[in-house]
């Protein structure tokens, strides 16, 4: 099978993760991270790449499979490489956990979807020259007919065009436990194992997620000043925040999970959290807010279906308001689907209220019965579900 610069050049836009990467796209690959990260959120040209980016940890959030389809092109590149960048400061195994799933699952429906297109042999061809950058002993070889070893009184026909050397096969399967890839079920000619190409791809998307889970075992030293030299870039940091506050609101397990919503002519005041009556508060008295406390309540308000139109009424209280803008601000936020900031990005930001308000809510918690202990208040969202419920249940603290 011939090879050239071209071909590799696509293949690794498509599968940036594999280790030719460094070599062809030296650039981009090895930028400096603060320089990449610049690069990207100065330059509105890439603002697909970060939408990507939300979307993606969103999907991975919900435990969603799905995968809108994207351009491999150089911007895939980038898109995987801020993925990491994004992961090592999270440096959260669970979300990791989370993304490496998915993306090594979008990896194998590209690979499958090769496979099963009009080109089969072409798609045999990309599969080849994966495993070929992937350093594995692997044979290309007229399609073959073999027969699995005996499972379960089945013995099965398949065909094939790849043997892969026996130790790669074992390391690549390693932590995939079903009967059927066990060495000895599996066909072996002189120290090769035969392999169907959506097994090879099974073994590949495996090998995507661990790579992805490595970033788990980076030195986390320089974590705290990597952050705080990317938290410089406001745009990254808003992102950021926005992807630990979207996780702090899924974690949460909802076991008091009542759907708070904008309904028209009722005010849900009483169910809003201390940061949010605040806010609300100081807008009516007619004073100034800080541009991020804006934010926040925009977000909180969208993420409850509070239509623009109400909450730009909310906002013409204020001494600057100016509705064109306020319409433009709060229609960009709703088009971004931003969550809104987490109780602990809202300490930082001393826009927590619990205190000045005496919360015992927001102060002390409530028992989680699924998991028989105090839990704190971790999201907005969430006090205002909670608040919900306990009046439902004529509880009034
Ligand atoms: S604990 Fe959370 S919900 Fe309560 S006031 Fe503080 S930031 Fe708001």
């Amino acid at each position: 099978m011939s090879n050239n610069s071209s071909n590799l050049s696509q293949l690794l836009q498509q599968y940036p993760w594999l280790p030719s990467l460094k070599d062809i796209y030296r650039d981009i690959a090895l930028k400096d991270p603060i320089q990449f990260i610049n690069d990207i959120f100065d330059n509105e040209q890439y603002d697909p790449i970060i939408e990507r980016i939300s979307k993606f940890f969103s999907v991975a959030f919900e435990n969603l499979e799905i995968f809108p389809p994207f351009k491999p092109d150089e911007n895939n590149i980038s898109f995987y490489l801020l993925l990491k960048i994004i992961l090592f400061v999270l440096n959260n195994k669970r979300i990791t956990n989370r993304i490496a799933n998915l993306y090594s699952k979008v990896t194998y429906s590209e690979i499958k979807k090769e496979l099963e297109g009009n080109n089969r042999r072409n798609g045999i061809f990309i599969l080849y020259q994966i495993c070929i950058n992937l350093g594995l002993n692997i044979q290309y070889i007229e399609e073959e007919t073999y027969h699995t070893t005996l499972i379960r009184d089945n013995k099965k026909e398949l065909k094939t065009n790849f043997k892969l050397y026996f130790t790669d096969f074992l390391h690549l399967s390693s932590n995939l436990k079903d009967d059927y890839r066990k060495l000895v079920n599996n066909t072996l000619s002189k120290g090769y194992v035969y392999i169907i190409p959506k097994e090879l791809t099974r073994l590949i998307q495996e090998y995507v997620r661990k790579k992805i889970l490595e970033i788990n075992q980076i030195d986390k030293d320089n974590i705290e000043n990597m952050r705080k030299s990317l938290f410089n870039n406001q745009n990254f940091k808003s992102l950021y925040d926005n992807i630990y506050s979207l996780w702090e609101l899924k974690k949460e397990d909802f076991e008091y999970s009542i759907q708070v919503r904008f309904e028209k002519d009722k005010n849900l005041m009483e169910l809003f959290p201390p940061c949010v009556k605040e806010t609300l508060i100081l807008i009516k008295e007619g004073q100034n807010i800080p541009h991020i406390s804006r934010l926040f309540l925009t977000f909180f308000l969208l993420a409850l279906d509070y239509p623009v139109d109400n909450i730009i009424e909310i906002f013409s209280a204020t001494p600057d308001f100016n509705k064109q803008i306020a319409q433009y601000q709060v229609e960009f936020a709703k088009k971004k689907e931003y969550s809104p900031h987490s109780c602990d990005t809202l300490k930082s930001l001393n826009l927590c209220m619990a205190t000045k308000y005496k919360d015992k809510l927001c102060i002390e918690g409530y028992f989680s019965k699924k998991k028989e202990q105090e839990q704190k208040i971790k999201h907005p969202l969430f006090y205002t579900q909670l608040k919900q419920y306990k009046l439902s249940k004529g509880q009034n603290d």
